[in-house]
């Protein structure tokens, strides 16, 4: 045990350091980096957090908040310093008629599972739900949504923090401003996120869900500029993938229906088929949930995930896409693995540390990418096609996403 641990002052919550709880603190979702700590606190509160910080200042121990621990190269690690598990700290604590305040360790579906009773939602969501609000915050939090409503950054109230001086403070953009802008996309580096209030809309009970098919990834990306553009649609997304040997090219688009802006008309573009079927909006913005047993099942959800997201701007992305759909041979893909390709518009972002492209549009471009257990061949052979990917896109004006400040 580390000298400084044995002086912690008195905490209400617990401070670990046997075995399972380091062990648990070394892994993420990428299981690629596996940086022990030396403790993992449990807080039962801010105070907690204040109280360690401050101690672990005066000893030179780094602090590191983690939330589901989804990261895919080891942002929320703290090689021989102490992590904090937020998810200690997961209470609803009020939904209002516009707002929901919510600790940073609530999963965004449990924020849905309070609010849509309300027959409201937050405006923005990741694509999967079992993530924490402080983990996203903490990078940006991206969707389909974003492109009408930026990231999920954009769409807080107000957030109390610890900074890293051990202070507690409630910020906002009129108040505390400062610590609002540096937590806000700090990846836990500038404070500790501890509660969030986040803006809500009314949310729809069904969506209308087009999926459109291309043969071309210059068509797909014209007709998602169209539709991002003329905000046409509530959420547009797309994807490339090989399936059976085939190259996919795919755009979602879906309408809100009755509380959405987008009037979900599919004229004038270019996709050679379309499906398209109605579901509940529950459905939709839970449709990853069914994946996970069935990644589970093939032994490919606690396996490596060398990931890689990239933002590109909009002058650069028909190269990039062409480079990862042919770059990426089938060899680096299972039968999961997929290159989401989706575009934002600039304007839409005001949060100063998530660095964005200079265009006026941009892609999130996502390799994702799952590799067999006990296979570092393919793990490493993923990770150089990702080098790849992030050398061109850094050429052409990129930036990365989600990657350690
Ligand atoms: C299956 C899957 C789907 C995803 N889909 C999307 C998507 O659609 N859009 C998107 O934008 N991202 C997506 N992501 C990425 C995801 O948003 C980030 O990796 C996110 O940070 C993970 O949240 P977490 O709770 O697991 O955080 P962790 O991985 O535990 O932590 C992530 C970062 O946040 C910091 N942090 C955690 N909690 C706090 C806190 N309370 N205060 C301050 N800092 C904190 C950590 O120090 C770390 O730097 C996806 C990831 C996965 C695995």
């Amino acid at each position: 045990m580390h000298q400084a641990l044995s002086t912690v002052p008195a905490l209400t919550g617990s401070l670990e350091t046997d075995e399972d709880a380091l062990a648990w603190a070394a892994h993420d979702y990428g299981d690629t980096v596996h940086d022990r700590p030396t403790a993992v606190l449990r807080p039962a509160d801010a105070a907690d957090i204040s109280t360690v910080i401050r101690h672990a200042g005066v000893h030179g121990l780094t602090v590191v908040p983690r939330g589901q621990g989804h990261s895919t190269g080891g942002q929320a690690q703290a090689l021989g310093g102490i992590v904090i598990d937020m998810t200690s700290l997961a209470a609803i604590h009020e939904v209002g008629p516009d707002r929901v305040v919510v600790d940073a360790g609530v999963k965004w579906s449990d924020v849905l599972r309070a609010t849509l009773p309300h027959g409201l939602t937050p405006p923005v969501l990741t694509d999967y739900l079992e993530l924490t609000v402080g983990g996203t915050l903490s990078v940006g939090g991206l969707g389909g949504a974003s492109h009408h409503h930026g990231a999920q950054t954009d769409n807080v109230i107000s957030l109390d923090v610890v900074t890293p001086t051990g202070d507690v403070v409630t910020c906002s953009p009129s108040s505390n401003r400062a610590v609002f802008d540096a937590v806000r996309a700090g990846r836990g580096r500038n404070g500790v996120i501890t509660r969030a209030t986040l803006r809500l809309v009314r949310a729809p009970e069904t969506v209308a869900w087009h999926k459109l098919h291309y043969d071309s990834i210059s068509q797909l990306v014209a007709d998602q500029r169209q539709l991002v553009t003329a905000g046409t649609f509530d959420y547009v997304e797309g994807q490339l993938k090989l399936r059976e040997g085939r190259h996919v090219a795919e755009l979602e688009a879906v309408t809100f229906i009755g509380s959405g802006a987008g009037s979900g008309d599919l004229g004038g573009l270019s996709f050679l088929e379309a499906e398209t079927h109605t579901a509940t909006y529950w459905e939709f913005v839970d449709r990853l949930a069914p994946g996970e047993p069935v990644l589970r099942e093939a032994g490919l959800w606690e396996s490596p995930h060398p990931w890689c997201n990239l933002l590109v701007p909009n002058a650069a992305v028909e190269e990039v896409l062409h480079h990862a759909d042919s770059a990426l041979g089938a060899d680096l893909y299972s039968d999961f693995g997929l290159v989401l390709a989706y575009p934002l518009r600039t304007d839409r972002i005001s949060t100063p540390l998530l660095r964005l492209p200079d265009d006026d549009l941009f892609f999130l471009i996502a390799a994702l990418r799952y590799a067999p257990s006990a296979s570092p061949e393919i793990v490493n052979a993923m990770q150089d096609a990702n080098a790849r990917l992030i050398g061109k896109t850094i050429a052409a004006g990129g930036t990365l996403y989600l990657d350690p400040l």
